[in-house]
């Protein structure tokens, strides 16, 4: 079969017309060009994927630099290891490799890497459906080139690596085998189930890095269904990888899968345009619920969380649970509700309501949509006017209105300075 048909039947135009231009650039400087990985194996599923990879049979830096500038794009290389990003004028960018082989110098270290041959290439890719590479070329173009049988395993639904030292090699293997398994539910074979649990009780996982433990964690967690693939982590005893204390129940994971589902609503009306929740950090809440602070924070610790990611699970295990026993008080007023939350991230608010009754979701929604974004009806500037002299005083007085505004004792400017006065005298 020759997928020329099916790119063009399947991908936006734009995108065909690049894969095209590509073929064309590559045969004019005697370079064989091939989209590769990811990007073939979801064509052939019907799944969008727009992470355009070129591998070059060639000079793949030149080819980029020759291909940036016929297109008006901008190019950054990376000399040593022959790989080079594109960003074109609108933003849209693609990734161009050097065909190559790799030497694994010694298990969990990165390869060093040599030019070779587009089969070459496919050889240290991680499984048999990410190793299909489709040729670009005028006369070649859509020759599916599938040294593995990728396709076969593609269409048996089968994740299957391509040589049995591979999870030894690259032990991130471990976590993309899950990931892809569970994405498309697809099955390990036996051998390949068999070698990742050996590779599992080898503790190979502890030769990578925390950074590289980090981004397959946190890329387990982006999943739509993230659910799906930590319970296949916790059936092969990975969740220990995350932390050791962690215990996976059916709430959590039924948790995860509906943060999930959130993600792809069109609008959440509580979030302002120009917020965007962070869904993995809520998941990661989620897991991390029942730790204590010093084991929250060691997880941080251990995959290199961001300080954006450390602080904001930080808050969600020490100040969330008290904030939340306040505020679901019967009696709790509206600027008491503001006090509390105010300090909290969006996303520990948000995992707030995934575990509140609610009443309490509702005093959570009226922090989100309305009292945060008040605006005080007085400001220093009328306390100056008011005749009284700058201060501590100032953002006493001020915050004592602005409370009492949300608790809407005061509706205007001129009962405010009513209410500065009568408070001025009890004092
Ligand atoms: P996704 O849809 O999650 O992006 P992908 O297959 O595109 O999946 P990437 O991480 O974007 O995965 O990598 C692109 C390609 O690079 C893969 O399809 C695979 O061929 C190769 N690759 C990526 N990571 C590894 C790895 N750890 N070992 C071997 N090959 C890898
Ligand atoms: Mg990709």
């Amino acid at each position: 079969m020759n997928y020329n048909t099916l790119m063009q039947k399947k991908l936006p135009k734009r995108i065909y017309s690049l894969l095209k231009s590509i073929g064309e650039i590559g045969h004019q400087m005697s370079y064989n060009a091939f989209i590769v990985g990811g990007f073939v194996r979801d064509l052939i599923l019907g799944r969008s994927n727009l992470d355009v990879d070129i591998v070059i049979e060639g000079d793949g830096i030149n080819f980029a630099s020759r291909f940036a500038e016929v297109k008006k794009g901008t190019v950054k290389c990376h000399e040593r290891f022959g790989t080079a990003v594109i960003t074109f004028p609108d933003g849209f960018k693609i990734d161009v490799a050097t065909a190559r082989t790799e030497i694994y110098v010694h298990p969990g270290a990165l390869p060093s890497v040599q030019f070779g041959s587009i089969n070459d290439d496919l050889k240290r890719r991680d499984f048999t459906i990410n190793a299909m590479a489709i040729s670009l070329n005028n006369d070649k173009c859509g020759e599916l080139v599938d040294v593995f049988k990728g396709l076969s395993d593609l269409q048996e639904h089968i994740v299957r690596i391509i040589h049995d030292l591979s999870f030894r090699d690259d032990p991130t293997r471990i976590f993309r085998a899950i990931r892809f398994e569970q994405r498309y539910n697809f099955r390990m074979d036996k051998h390949t189930e068999e070698l990742l649990n050996l590779a599992v009780k080898d503790n190979f996982l502890n030769t990578i890095t925390k950074q590289r433990l980090r981004n397959e964690i946190l890329l387990i967690l982006n999943e739509d269904n993230a659910s799906r693939p930590l319970n296949r982590m916790e059936q092969f005893d990975l969740i220990r990888y995350i932390h050791p204390k962690i215990s996976l129940s059916n709430r959590m994971l039924n948790l995860i899968y509906k943060i999930g589902e959130m993600r792809s609503f069109p609008t959440l009306p509580f979030l302002k345009a120009n917020e965007k929740l962070d869904y993995v950090l809520i998941k990661i809440m989620v897991l991390l619920n029942e730790l204590s602070k010093a084991d929250a924070h060691d997880v941080s610790e251990r995959l290199a969380l961001s300080k954006k990611y450390s602080e904001a699970i930080k808050s969600a295990i020490v100040k969330l649970p008290d904030a939340l026993r306040t505020i679901s008080k019967e009696t709790v007023t509206p600027s008491k509700i503001y006090e509390v939350l105010k300090g909290l991230p969006l996303e520990t608010l948000i995992f707030g309501i995934f575990k509140s009754d609610e009443i309490t979701i509702y005093k959570i929604m009226l922090y989100l949509t309305v009292l945060r974004d008040t605006k005080p009806i007085i400001t220093g500037k009328d306390l100056k006017e008011l005749g009284y002299s700058e201060g501590p005083i100032y953002n006493e007085i001020l915050s004592m209105v602005f409370y009492a505004q949300l608790d809407e004792k005061i509706g205007s400017k001129q009962e405010a300075i009513e209410f500065i006065k009568l408070k001025r005298k009890d004092q």
